[in-house]
């Protein structure tokens, strides 16, 4: 008997690994660092904002989004005609592969990069082109650039690069848009941007007015906390930007997540203090390792990276035995979230006794 059949991609999607729930251990508090989740709680007012929509539960959001759309064109000084919302950044990226790839059209990404690039990649029969990444953890443009071929659609550019750490400056983003052809998309997957504290970082919305190519897609997962709500948002020029709206799941984002994202935004201010916050704690975390003698790469996003190949389960091992939780790629290495002060001690205390 013959039964229906997935195309043959869908045998080939790599797993999304979701970073593991703490152990609960008796008489320890233990702590999620698996997963780049914000540490804080929802602001206030957020929580508030959120139980209208839940009051409304039996009514379809609104699939427009329009007050979000608004509120965003409004914080970011761009056209709404330039945004496109989504469930989260993941979304977005599936949008992406989806609108501009036929199957076989090739997406080029660093590797190691976002877990769901392949995954997306794979799941709309495109080919990932993966360019490893320099042994420091950034991004090779050079080779990536290079790697462009007539089948390319897209090229993901993950600044700061989840899981090694670095961000790419703004001139080195340059120099790679003005060797990529017009037609191909280049995505810069800006997740963690409220993050970045360096030289020259990247100015995605000056770039994004600067090319007809160039779509970044952002989150309110990180930063702003939202995680559990699932909405993204793109910035891009109004045809791109028109293109993902017209592949998104009607009403995809629901009422609740609108509303926190809405109130989110309203509260920048307060919500910034806390990101300063996190990046005092990164800062703190990544000299604490240097002086503990790990090699560190470049933390510009609220998460740390460990190489260490054949290692890398032990680590984690030890790192859960002190009630943290952390992201173990199997044979590279382990990626680390910042966290409440207490699990951030704890994670040093680790790492210097297992070096
Ligand atoms: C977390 C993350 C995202 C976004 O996730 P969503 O929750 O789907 O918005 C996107 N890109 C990178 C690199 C990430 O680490």
């Amino acid at each position: 008997m013959t039964t229906p059949q997935p195309r043959a991609t869908v045998a080939e999607i790599p797993p999304y690994v979701a970073g593991k729930p703490p152990t609960v251990r008796p008489g320890m508090t233990s702590y999620k660092l698996s997963s780049n989740e914000n540490p804080y709680p929802p602001l206030p007012g957020v929580v508030e904002a959120v139980q209208a929509g839940v009051a409304a539960m039996n009514r379809y959001p609104d699939m427009g989004s329009a007050a979000l759309y608004a509120a965003l064109a409004e914080t970011f000084d761009v056209p709404a005609d330039d945004l496109s919302v989504a469930t989260g950044s993941v979304g977005l990226i599936y949008q992406l592969v989806q609108a501009f790839c036929d199957p076989g059209d090739e997406v080029v990404f660093a590797w190691r990069s976002f877990e769901a690039y392949p995954i997306a990649v794979t799941a709309a029969a495109a080919t990932a082109v993966k360019v490893p990444v320099l042994p420091d953890g950034r991004h090779d443009l050079e080779a990536m650039a290079a790697a462009i071929t007539d089948r390319t659609k897209v090229v993901l550019v993950c600044t700061p690069n989840n899981p090694t750490g670095p961000a790419v400056t703004q001139a080195e983003l340059d120099a790679f848009l003005a060797q990529v052809p017009s037609h191909v998309l280049v995505v810069v997957d800006e997740a963690y941007v409220e993050f970045v504290r360096m030289a020259d970082p990247v100015d995605g919305i000056a770039t994004y007015r600067r090319h007809e190519n160039v779509v970044l897609t952002r989150t309110f997962s990180k930063a702003y906390g939202l995680a559990g709500f699932r909405v993204g948002y793109a910035v891009a020029p109004a045809p791109i930007a028109a293109a993902l709206r017209a592949v998104s799941l009607p009403f995809g984002v629901s009422t609740v997540a609108q509303a926190a994202a809405i109130a989110s935004l309203e509260r920048r201010d307060e919500l910034f203090e806390r990101v300063e916050a996190l990046v005092v704690e990164r800062t703190r975390v990544v000299e604490g390792l240097r002086a503990a003698g790990w090699d560190v790469p470049e933390a510009q996003g609220n998460f740390v990276w460990f190489d260490l190949g054949d290692r890398t389960a032990d680590f984690a091992a030890a790192a859960d035995a002190a009630g943290i939780t952390v992201r173990p790629f199997a044979g590279e290495g382990a990626r680390v979230s910042i966290g409440e002060p207490e699990a951030n001690d704890r994670l040093i205390q680790v790492a210097a006794a297992f070096r």
